[in-house]
């Protein structure tokens, strides 16, 4: 019981981690140095998959590993790394339906439109489609949006200086970026 109790307590802590640790990546790495690549997920997208889908599930296998490993080992070491892996898994999930599916329309949930949350959640990564710039994060976007414009500082406290030439590229490509759909 006390290791079913640890596995959910990490899993409840883990969830909300790792939307700072993706806003971190968002902000500092794939608008950094993988611009490159997540730069497709900021234009057109020609058929099914983007280049930036590479950048997307690249935590699949690490947390995959972590229930793996938790399922074979045992006492709280191993209710630890399951309770880990499967707070990235329900991230992950959370993730693609609400960033893919719900803003980008590749999954057909629109319905979950009908939460004004999520509603909200998406209008401010549109608002990051439109600039380059914050929010970083999904599920705290409307939050750290509303601080950015609070601080006056439009494009977050965490950009760095690549992310804002990315920014200026954004702003003068000819095509628009797909989030405003
Ligand atoms: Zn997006
Ligand atoms: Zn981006």
């Amino acid at each position: 019981m006390t290791e079913v109790l640890v596995s959910i307590a990490f899993a409840a802590i883990t969830l909300p981690l790792m939307e700072v640790w993706a806003r971190f990546l968002h902000g500092r790495v794939w608008h950094g140095v993988l611009f490159g690549i997540h730069e497709s997920h900021h234009r057109e997208r020609k058929g099914r998959f983007e280049a930036n889908d590479v950048l997307s599930v690249t935590h699949a296998p690490i947390a995959a590993a972590l229930v793996i490993a938790g399922c074979i080992m045992h006492g709280i070491t191993g209710a630890v790394l399951r309770g880990t892996g499967v707070g990235m898994t329900l991230f992950g999930v959370a993730y693609v339906v609400v960033h893919d599916g719900l803003v980008h329309g590749r999954l057909p949930v629109q319905r979950l439109a009908r939460f004004r949350f999520l509603r909200r959640v998406r209008g401010a990564h549109r608002v990051h489609h439109r600039t380059g710039g914050a929010p970083y994060g999904l599920f705290a976007g409307p939050s750290e949006l509303a601080r950015s414009r609070r601080d006056g500082r439009g494009h977050g406290d965490i950009a760095p200086a690549a992310s804002r030439a990315a920014q200026r590229t954004l702003a003068e490509a000819p095509s628009a970026p797909r989030a405003s759909r």
